[in-house]
């Protein structure tokens, strides 16, 4: 993907008024963390969609992103990237569930270091292919099944999983260290989700419910 600095720039529904505009309603909608904020108006959502879906990048809206997947609303990416930070600050993140990889983009401003495992072959390629071009060097990712984690960089203090499983996968569990924590969308029906954040202490897990949500489910295996 070459992009031209039009593109970059961004016209119209994609130009930066409109980038502040969402940033403004995502402080209405109850985001406090400014750095927050601020990443959400300055990281390009609309390199991140299909070029159709471009004006439509900074409504609060989840958009598909091809092969039957979706990039997260607005107000979900921004709430659980408040919720991961809100400990203080984070070195090294899991991501599981790269899709576009806006998610990924979005931490990649916050923290030193992003892991992120996609299954689905062709939107790991072009989210390494948008990684590269906007030069988010500190993304690293993998077409991998996500169930699995990614063992050799953990453990993580956090975990930011973006698909819903019906229940939360050992293997990343095990990978989070102690103190650290897991934000994770759990339910096996799309209109059944809950945002959770778990947390590792010395003794076991403790968890807290957040807000409901609605995600593409967790699917085990590669494609
Ligand atoms: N964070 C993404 C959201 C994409 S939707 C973004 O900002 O665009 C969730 C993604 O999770 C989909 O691309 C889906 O293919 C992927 N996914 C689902 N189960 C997975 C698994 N077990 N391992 C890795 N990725 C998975």
């Amino acid at each position: 993907m070459i992009l031209s600095p039009v593109q970059i720039a961004g016209i119209g529904m994609t130009s930066q008024r409109t980038r502040n505009r969402m940033m403004d309603r995502l402080r209405d909608r109850g985001i406090e963390n400014e750095r927050v904020l601020e990443t959400m108006a300055s990281v390009p959502r609309h390199l991140f969609v299909d070029e159709a879906m471009a004006t439509r990048a900074y409504e609060d809206s989840a958009l598909p992103i091809g092969d039957g997947q979706t990039i997260s609303q607005p107000y979900v990416v921004a709430r659980m990237t408040e919720v991961l930070l809100e400990e203080g600050p984070v070195s090294k993140v899991l991501e599981v569930g790269t899709g576009s990889g806006y998610q990924a983009a979005i931490l990649s401003q916050l923290v030193d270091v992003v892991f992120t495992v996609e299954r689905i072959r062709n939107l790991y390629e072009k989210s390494r292919t948008r990684f590269r071009a906007l030069q988010y060097r500190n993304v690293h990712s993998r077409h991998s099944d996500g169930s699995w984690g990614w063992g050799a960089n953990g453990p993580y203090k956090a975990i930011i999983v973006t698909a819903a499983p019906a229940t939360v996968p050992e293997a990343l569990l095990e990978q989070l260290d102690i103190g650290g924590r897991m934000i994770v969308p759990v339910g096996n029906q799309r209109s059944q989700q809950t945002l959770m954040v778990i947390t590792r202490t010395r003794t076991g897990f403790e968890q807290r419910e957040l807000n409901d949500v609605k995600f593409v489910p967790f699917l085990s295996g590669k494609s």
